[in-house]
């Protein structure tokens, strides 16, 4: 503890040796390090989950609004009315352009922009850093781009058109929006802000690809023009940067050529443009450890572009990033025994996880599948458990002769008894899930097979002995009493 104090100490003081010999931007890896380690000042504490809504957002930039620093105006309106965002920062001749969410399920990078609106609005050690940063770029940002989408936590528009599809047409009003704010700025570089698939992984790793970049193209031939250039050097040199903090779990995106997307177009308009897709991180579930990514990023990259310093790099250290590969399950069991007939088989299970929003983008719960069964040795998982010598076997569903919903030690109770589910007359119908670290059944009940696609509840036998329960694709370890069972569902 003592130790931990006194780096920090150290730390601190070595971030503030550095910024103080930054009255001009200096070096940019040292600048990412000290935004990485400074980024919880600046954190907006209001907004501590992904499903932020529109109101969050507007009442957060109505706080931010008493600064004339920002130059805030509404760009247009979303189909159902929401205001759709501009920020403008600074008076630098290169103008950069940065929009996040335009799917509206994908709002790391919105938190990091509130955090980097945070920074600018703050006067501190890092003054002559931004004043410097604003007399050479001029930033623009529209956060949120899919309102609706963002208020029922849901990827497409409110007529479920998905946006990154519309850049050709414009035939909605957010894609209108992004493409006259682009023409009226005109931007040298554009950040173009996603999120993907938790259960990327850069290459052929078990490492998830928590960033993962794109420089996209804007031909079939996936040409490389200077627009095109810039987009991958600037990449390479935010590459560098992370990987400091990441090193092995950056990837680099498919760059076959979508025409109808936005990233694509604003390429072949003349805007470097950078995709930047956040992934998954073990056990951030809210996904705070990839905001703070996401803030460290865009300030690096800000700085790369005032400094020019992306130009050192070739486009050779861009390609050199591993591509996104697919190699992840939420949680992988390997090497159970499962038997038929008189014989006993060796089978690898991968289970994922995924979220179910409810009432909106108000709260969520997890639904569990099956993926695949068999030899997935190839394969990795966040949680990753070897079964070796231990037997998988259906659970079964104990009906409840009062009716009422049984406690959780009650519930822990039935686990370590071999269910895996409670039959319940009065299950609620109108959820989906139950805090219970057990499922829960209606009357009519459900038999709970093992099968591919279906929700993962079975058990997990070391000899007569139950080992494991898999209740929703969670655990719980009977050898050390360990519960990780979020969430049961409720089945009718
Ligand atoms: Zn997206």
């Amino acid at each position: 503890m003592k130790n931990k104090s006194l780096l920090f100490i150290f730390s601190s003081a070595l971030v503030l040796f550095i910024i103080s010999l930054s009255s001009n931007l200096m070096a940019q890896n040292l600048m990412s390090i000290s935004f990485y380690e400074n980024h919880y000042r600046y954190k907006e504490t209001a907004v501590d989950s992904k499903r932020i809504d529109h109101k969050e957002l507007t009442e957060f930039i109505q706080k931010i609004a008493g600064n004339n620093k920002f130059r805030i105006k509404t760009a247009g309106h979303s189909l159902e009315g929401r205001e759709i965002y501009l920020i403008s920062l600074g008076s630098g001749p290169i103008n950069v352009l940065a929009w996040s969410q335009m799917h509206g399920d994908e709002s790391t990078a919105t938190m990091a922009l509130l955090d980097i609106f945070n920074f600018f609005n703050t006067e501190d050690e890092y003054d002559s850093f931004k004043n410097d940063l604003l007399e050479r770029v001029t930033l623009h940002f529209i956060p949120m781009l899919n309102p609706d989408g963002a208020e029922k936590f849901t990827r497409r528009n409110a007529l479920q058109i998905d946006l990154n599809r519309d850049a050709l047409r414009l035939e909605f009003p957010e894609s209108k929006i992004l493409k006259s704010v682009r023409d009226s700025i005109n931007p040298a570089f554009g950040f173009n802000l996603h999120d993907q698939s938790t259960l990327y992984t850069a290459g052929i790793s078990k490492k998830s690809a928590t960033i993962s970049f794109l420089a996209p193209a804007y031909n079939y031939a996936k040409d490389i023009n200077d627009v095109r250039t810039n987009t991958m050097k600037l990449i390479a040199s935010i590459y560098t940067e992370l990987s400091n903090f990441i090193p092995g779990h950056i990837g680099r995106y498919n760059d076959d050529f979508e025409p109808r997307a936005f990233g694509d177009n604003f390429v072949k308009w003349g805007t470097s443009s950078v995709l930047i897709e956040s992934g998954g991180w073990r056990d951030d579930v809210e996904k705070q450890f990839i905001r703070r990514l996401n803030f460290t990023a865009l300030l690096s990259g800000f700085q790369s572009i005032a400094t020019k310093s992306y130009d050192k790099y070739d486009l050779k250290d861009y390609t050199a990033i591993p591509e996104n590969e697919k190699m992840l399950f939420d949680l992988l069991l390997r090497n159970l025994s499962l038997q038929f007939k008189d014989h006993t088989y060796k089978i690898d299970v991968g289970i994922n996880l995924s979220e179910k929003s409810y009432n909106g983008n108000e709260g969520y719960y997890f639904q569990s599948t099956v993926e695949d069964i068999g030899d997935l040795s190839t394969f990795y998982g966040y949680k990753d458990i070897d079964c070796s010598g231990l037997k998988l076997e259906e659970g079964s569903v104990y009906e409840n002769g009062t009716g009422e919903e049984p406690d959780e030690n009650f519930a822990v109770d039935l686990l370590k008894k071999g269910f895996v589910a409670v039959k319940l007359e009065n299950a609620k119908r109108d959820q989906k899930f139950t805090n219970l670290p057990i499922n829960v059944v209606n009357k009519n009940g459900k038999q709970f097979d093992f099968k591919i696609n279906k929700p993962a509840n079975f058990i997990i036998l070391d000899g007569e002995k139950i080992r494991y329960s898999v209740i929703n694709g969670f655990i719980f370890d009977h050898s050390i009493n360990k519960n990780l069972i979020l969430n049961g569902l409720i089945i009718d």
